[in-house]
């Protein structure tokens, strides 16, 4: 890999290694911009193959850090923080401090937060050598609940725009993966909206707690696709969505909490072609970002709820522009993300900073 020249395509900033003898540590932070303010970003911890997959994973996952924040209204930059190891293996309490000495050399450019692979016990520990964390159990917790939210506001303005109301009362949702987020979404489509909601799980116990809850339709994880529904909320895993899949889909609307749900970008316009809705994936899913962004003025629950509940009027942009400019969601999304930190960027300054 041509890391300045992907550094220069893609406009990164920094790109930042730290090795620990004593803890075994190896680490990269990636901040790719900071106009908008510091990068926030959790940190992975993953037994890459090569250094160069590490490489690749920080850079991908900072830049989509920048264009999630930017579109969620923050003033924040996009970061990521990558630990290469087995995290069932290789975690200790050394290796988290010398992670967290590492993010507080930077002074505030980076903020760290857990990911895959990290826990609240791995965060507490970096915690203690570093301002720079969020999301610990005693601030903000589990972004959960708050992703779910989100999803469920985004979903609300996609129904706006479909059916002319954002009414889900009746409407049949299929829900992929009832984890941490499906759980909460399948809580506020049952109760607080009476959609007609059918989910699936490759983990059964998860499935028979919404059932038990919610009393919601079970399918298999493979038949999801197919079922007779208005609007698909992936909340399992990333790249769901593919040509076999899409195919599949007899549905108006997609609208979950998962990440990079598409194969491939090409899949944006294959699913824009069915004339099926598509909240793009970062612009529904920032509430778990939302709340614990909401912890550098000093954590507010209510104030965090109502930020996150902006992710209607955030979807419903991003809705008006690819109709108005006739282009995907996906296109929309990204250049919402562009031209507010452009803007910002733009902004004369009309006085000598200290
Ligand atoms: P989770 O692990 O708690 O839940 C995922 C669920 O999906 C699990 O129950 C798992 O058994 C199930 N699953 C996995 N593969 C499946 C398949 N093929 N078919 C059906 N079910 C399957 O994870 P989560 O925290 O709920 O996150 C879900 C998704 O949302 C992930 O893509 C995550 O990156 C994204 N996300 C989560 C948050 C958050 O706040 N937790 C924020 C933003 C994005």
């Amino acid at each position: 890999m041509m890391i300045f020249d992907y550094m220069e395509k893609y406009d990164f900033e920094q790109l930042l290694f730290n090795y620990d003898d004593t803890s075994g540590l190896k680490a990269l932070i990636c901040i790719h911009n900071t106009i908008l303010g510091p990068a926030l970003g959790g940190t992975r911890m993953w037994a890459y193959e090569t250094e160069e997959d590490a490489i690749e994973d920080v850079f991908r996952l900072a830049r989509g850090m920048t264009y999630k924040a930017a579109v969620a209204g923050l003033n924040l930059g996009g970061g990521k923080g990558v630990v290469i190891g087995d995290p069932k293996k290789e975690k200790s309490e050394e290796l988290w401090r010398s992670f967290g000495r590492f993010v507080q050399s930077l002074n505030g450019r980076y903020i760290t937060a857990k990911d895959v692979g990290t826990d609240h016990r791995d965060m507490n520990y970096v915690s203690m050598e570093t301002d720079y964390v969020v999301g610990l159990i005693e601030t903000s917790g589990d972004p959960s609940p708050f992703t779910a939210n989100g999803v469920w506001h985004g979903m609300q303005a996609c129904a706006e725009k479909i059916y002319g109301s954002r009414q889900l009362k009746g409407k049949k949702v299929a829900v992929q993966g009832v984890g941490n987020v499906g759980y909460h979404l399948v809580k506020h489509l049952v109760k607080d909206e009476g959609a007609e909601v059918t989910v699936t799980d490759i983990d059964p116990e998860q499935m028979r707690k919404v059932v038990d809850e919610f009393g919601v339709k079970t399918v298999k994880p493979e038949e999801i696709y197919s079922v007779d529904m208005d609007i698909f909320a992936p909340c399992a895993l990333g790249g769901v969505l593919n040509d076999e899949t899409i195919a599949r889909l007899k549905c108006r609307i997609i609208a979950g909490g998962a990440n990079n749900v598409l194969a491939e970008e090409r899949h944006g316009d294959d699913i824009d072609k069915k004339g099926i809705v598509y909240a793009p994936d970062y612009v529904i899913n920032a509430g778990g970002l939302i709340n614990v962004a909401d912890e550098l003025r000093q954590y507010n629950k209510e104030r965090a709820l109502q930020s996150v509940a902006g992710i209607y009027d955030r979807v419903m942009k991003v809705l008006n522009i690819a109709e108005r400019d006739n282009i995907t969601t996906v296109k929309a999304a990204d250049r919402m993300a562009e031209e507010r930190i452009e803007k910002i960027a733009r902004i004369r300054s009309s006085h000598i900073p200290p």
